[in-house]
């Protein structure tokens, strides 16, 4: 009697693209032999972010001639989360893993990666040992994981690389996840389950520029502390709170000191300064509260969470709501 060999397990790709026209070939020409190499099955799912230079054009090329690779283009650019959350909901691999087409996160180390997750961990983080960027960039940063490890209370691990693992079980339960506001760090913390990590090698970006300017971060960082935690909040009522304190103070140490000193004048100097504090202080509070309100309100609308324009060598899964 013969016997059939037990199925291969699938290993999925999730690259989200956004204008790399001159990354696409090296990335495909680097990854596909360390993924031959492997003991599974591949595919790669491209999501590509909107981009109107040539990557679209070339991904389709390389789709024509290999049903591994796929394709799903999102019909504008949803940034950098939206893109991966669609790639993850399109992957049907028994493990995922997430890189960036740039090759900064070196393709060698996906066996290293496949091998610490293994039966052990249902999602492994690759660390960077060290980063390769400018001074300004690496101090911003640092200063990023900072905040917002004391905003939100994740410990999410530092110098944490793109590429990183994680299993069929892990990606079913993330994709539960509806939130509009999405950061996908803090969601995977979130998620929980066996957590790992492995330092793997860096190389510098090799063609085409960063996305991310100083606003794109910023607005990433505000996104992570609006949405795993209420401490601005807090902050927000113990401000107003001591606000109030010293005005009352300051009110009833200057009616002593007109009763004590009958000649003393109140300039208006001094009351503009006072409402021009708490004016500024309640434009500021309403601000804080107003980003909460915002976001329950995109929240409350339950959207989907992208907008698929087509699909190349994949068909529409369940639950997938592009
Ligand atoms: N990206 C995306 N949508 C965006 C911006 C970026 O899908 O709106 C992708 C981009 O194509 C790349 C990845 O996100 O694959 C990371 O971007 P980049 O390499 O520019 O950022 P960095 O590595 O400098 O943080
Ligand atoms: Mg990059």
């Amino acid at each position: 009697m013969e016997l059939e060999a037990p199925p291969r397990r699938l290993l999925s790709l999730v690259v989200p693209v956004y204008f790399e026209e001159e990354c696409i070939e090296r990335f495909l020409e680097e990854t596909r032999p360390v993924l031959d190499a492997l003991p599974l099955d591949w595919e790669i799912v491209f999501i590509d972010d909107g981009s109107a230079d040539r990557t679209v054009e070339l991904l389709l090329a390389a789709a024509a001639l290999d049903p591994r690779l796929k394709l799903v283009e999102l019909s504008y650019n949803h940034g950098k989360q939206g893109a991966l959350t669609a790639g993850i909901a399109h992957a049907s691999g028994d493990l995922l893993l997430m890189m960036d087409p740039d090759l900064q996160d070196p393709p060698e180390e996906i066996p290293r990666l496949l091998d610490a997750l293994g039966d052990r961990y249902d999602l492994v983080f690759g660390v960077r040992s060290e980063k390769r960027d400018s001074l300004k960039n690496r101090a911003l940063s640092a200063v990023f994981w900072r905040v917002l490890e004391g905003f939100t209370g994740l410990s999410i691990p530092r110098g944490v690389a793109v590429m990183r693992v994680f299993n069929r079980a892990f990606a079913d339960r993330f994709l539960r996840y509806r939130e509009q506001n999405r950061f996908i760090e803090g969601m995977f913390m979130h998620v929980g389950m066996r957590r790992g990590t492995l330092e793997i090698a860096q190389r510098p970006r090799f063609a085409g520029r960063s996305k991310f300017n100083f606003a794109r971060k910023l607005e990433l960082a505000l996104t992570a502390i609006f949405d795993f935690s209420d401490l601005p909040l807090r902050l927000t009522m113990r401000l107003g709170l001591s606000m109030v304190a010293v005005g009352v103070l300051a009110f009833v140490a200057i009616v002593i000191a007109r009763v004590l000193v009958s000649t003393m004048q109140m300039g208006w100097a001094s009351v503009m300064a006072a409402m021009c504090t708490g004016f500024g202080a309640q434009i500021f509070l309403m601000g804080v509260v107003g980003q909460y309100v915002g976001r329950l309100y995109r929240e409350s609308k339950g959207r989907p969470l992208f907008s698929v324009r087509a699909r190349t060598n994949l068909a529409r899964r369940a639950g997938d709501d592009g």
